[in-house]
């Protein structure tokens, strides 16, 4: 192989989904060498990781969490979670208001595990009230579970008002940080999050590969024993990263999490969290103001709305297919996600990763381009 003639291929289209996304040439091109999984070297960077994730979760006291990294999809993180945390004897309270409400409902399903579903339905957010009285009715509930920004709709739920019901019950808090993480402030230890949960191919800009649970160390060390799954076991894992330097029990997406040590750093470059945040909340309010001079209706009212990812009702004229739309869309050099709503005929159109103002706009001339219906 000539080294010399290796080139990056160019991205065909610029992906506007929620993960995988668009990365950055250079953390492409961090790949692009073979790491030992057990060398010091490597497991140094994983360590850095760690410690960087925990601050980044967790400004106002990051001593108070540890990061544990997990193998496999940004599910396979949330199942470790949910697997590792409740005890044989605990209860599960999931707030859902959307598919991955219902997975983690799911997850406890299949595990087993006695759980409680309070369903918001997919358009409305997750109520404190609702909360309130599900946890005051029930004594047995150990831990909630709710997920902050709902990717299926794209609607971001009050997190704050819902930790702060959790915690007055005193019940241990599991958030589905997954699509929020990264992307919008957010303080665990403020809020009183006991597990937070994302992975490497989300808002941090990593390609995919591996998940990660930043736990409160306290709250961790209680679930020595309570795993439900060998591999999937979040305690162990965390103790082995622990005791060997950043070690991971089993083979580790090696390119991915150099990969990822490369966007951590360009997040820092970019200003953080809090730069980040605006530039998705702007290329999210370009969005929709474009959509919408162009006769487009959002599936929510903006109140509701993150600057993740937004649902649009697709158009009324019978010609319109999401098919083809799609596929004129992707020849131009987007790709756009399905809507995932049981009741409306929607679409969603993503907005993070390596996305910026003038990506906006093309795609905006783009769609405007190909209103053949
Ligand atoms: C992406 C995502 C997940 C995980 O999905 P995977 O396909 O397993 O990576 C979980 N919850 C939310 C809210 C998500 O956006």
């Amino acid at each position: 192989m000539n080294n010399e003639k290796l080139q990056l291929p160019e991205n065909p289209y610029l992906l506007l989904t929620p993960g995988p996304l668009t990365t950055t040439p250079s953390v492409k091109a961090a790949m692009l060498r073979d790491w030992c999984t057990w060398d010091n070297e490597y497991n140094g960077l994983v360590q850095d990781i760690r410690f960087k994730l925990a601050r980044l979760a967790s400004a106002s006291d990051p001593q108070r969490y540890s990061a544990v990294l997990m193998q496999g999809s940004g599910t396979f993180a949330v199942e470790a979670a949910i697997g590792s945390v409740i005890p044989r004897d605990g209860k599960l309270l999931v707030l859902a208001n959307g598919a991955y409400g219902q997975r983690i409902a799911q997850i406890a399903q299949v595990l087993g595990i006695a759980t409680t579903v309070v369903d918001f339905g997919e358009l409305a957010p997750v109520d404190a009230h609702a909360v309130e009285a599900a946890l005051a009715e029930d004594a047995a509930i150990t831990h909630a579970a709710v997920v902050h920004t709902e990717t299926t709709t794209g609607m971001i739920n009050p997190l704050a008002e819902i930790a702060r019901t959790v915690k007055a019950h005193g019940r241990t808090l599991i958030v589905d940080a997954m699509s929020s993480f990264g992307g919008v402030e957010l303080d665990a230890a403020a809020l009183g999050i006991d597990f937070l949960i994302s992975s490497a191919n989300k808002c941090i800009q990593g390609v995919p590969g591996f998940g990660f649970v930043i736990a409160d160390i306290e709250a961790l060390q209680a679930c020595k024993g309570r795993a439900r799954s060998l591999s999937l076991d979040l305690y162990d894992q965390w103790v082995t990263m622990e005791r060997h330097g950043g070690k991971w029990r089993f083979t580790s997406p090696t390119h991915v999490v150099r990969a990822f040590a490369q966007a951590l750093l360009e997040l820092e470059e970019e200003g953080g969290i809090a730069a980040r945040a605006a530039r998705y909340a702007g290329n999210q309010a370009k969005l929709t103001d474009g959509m919408e001079r162009l006769g487009f209706r959002t599936l929510l009212p903006r109140p509701q709305q993150s600057p993740i990812i937004t649902a649009f009702h697709e158009p009324e004229p019978a010609a319109f297919t999401f098919g083809a739309f799609y596929e004129r869309l992707k020849k131009a050099g987007f790709v756009i996600y399905p809507g995932k709503l049981t009741n409306a005929s929607t679409f969603r159109i993503g907005n993070i990763g390596d996305v910026h103002a003038a990506d906006i706009d093309r795609l905006l001339e783009a769609i405007e381009g190909n209103r053949f219906w």
